[in-house]
């Protein structure tokens, strides 16, 4: 199967370590007893591994939990940029709270490719924004600021995907919610934790909590070498091909 793969997003989650606690978090990281935090090997490891059957991809993003607690960040995205020809973009989502280091920044003025999107959640949280862009600034490196507080908060605020219970819904009513969703549409594609991609943070909630199985056909582990690159390709395909996923008939979408 030599077919090109092209994909729109995908996020790396590096850690589920935050330091914050926001309670409608897309990933869930506070609802975790111990956070999955993934090793700077294992990080490599996935990117190249992505990047052996991802021909390209529109935009790569990397996030947490919060990316900026993870002490090899700068290693990780330095690692990254080894792939910056096969991306549009290479974006961080960062909370706003913790100040690049200069080593961080060194790397992240390497491409012009490279975007950090502040999610800034007022003074009280998103304590360091004007810090981070002084120095982003200075180095000359693209930001853009989203802000998630108030009566004027993108694209009206946080969407409350917490409640994680079996739905009363038909399969045609789950296969609409899945439709609509931003997950498999305009948004994320493609969330990479520890090495296998699953369609978003919620399908992890639920298989971490044991509601449902980790199913072998829902997901693309990227670290399985008993798969070859065509078994990969073919699973990428397979996920673009479905109606909706286990854990959709658990979400409220
Ligand atoms: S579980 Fe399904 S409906 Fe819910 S966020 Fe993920 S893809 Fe969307």
């Amino acid at each position: 199967m030599n077919e090109i793969i092209k994909l729109s997003n995908t996020t790396l989650v590096v850690t589920f370590r935050c330091n914050l606690k926001c309670k409608l978090c897309a990933v869930s990281a506070p609802y975790y007893k111990e956070p999955p935090h993934y090793s700077v090997e294992l990080l490599k490891k996935s990117i190249d591994r992505y990047f052996e059957a991802v021909d390209h991809v529109d935009k790569f993003t990397v996030n947490g939990g919060e990316p900026l607690v993870h002490p090899q960040i700068a290693e990780i995205m330095d690692y990254a940029l080894k792939y910056i020809d096969r991306m549009d973009m290479l974006e961080i989502i960062t909370n706003g709270s913790i100040a690049p280091s200069k080593e961080l920044a060194q790397v992240l003025q390497k491409s012009e490719k490279v975007d950090i999107l502040i999610d800034d959640y007022g003074k009280e949280l998103s304590k360091n924004v004007d810090k981070m862009i002084g120095i982003f600034e200075e180095y000359h490196i693209k930001y853009r600021r989203r802000k998630y507080y108030g009566s004027d908060a993108h694209l009206g605020g946080w969407v409350d995907l917490s409640n994680i219970s079996l739905k009363d819904r038909s399969e045609e009513d789950t296969a609409q919610i899945y439709k609509n969703c931003a997950y498999p549409g305009p948004f994320h594609c493609f969330v990479l934790m520890g090495g296998k991609a699953y369609i978003c943070g919620v399908y992890k909630r639920c298989v971490s909590e044991g509601v449902i199985p980790d199913i072998e056909d829902e997901y693309v582990d990227f670290l399985n070498d008993s798969w070859n690159l065509e078994v990969t390709k073919k699973k990428i395909a397979n996920f673009y091909n479905r109606k909706f996923f286990s854990a959709c008939k658990y979400c409220s979408g």
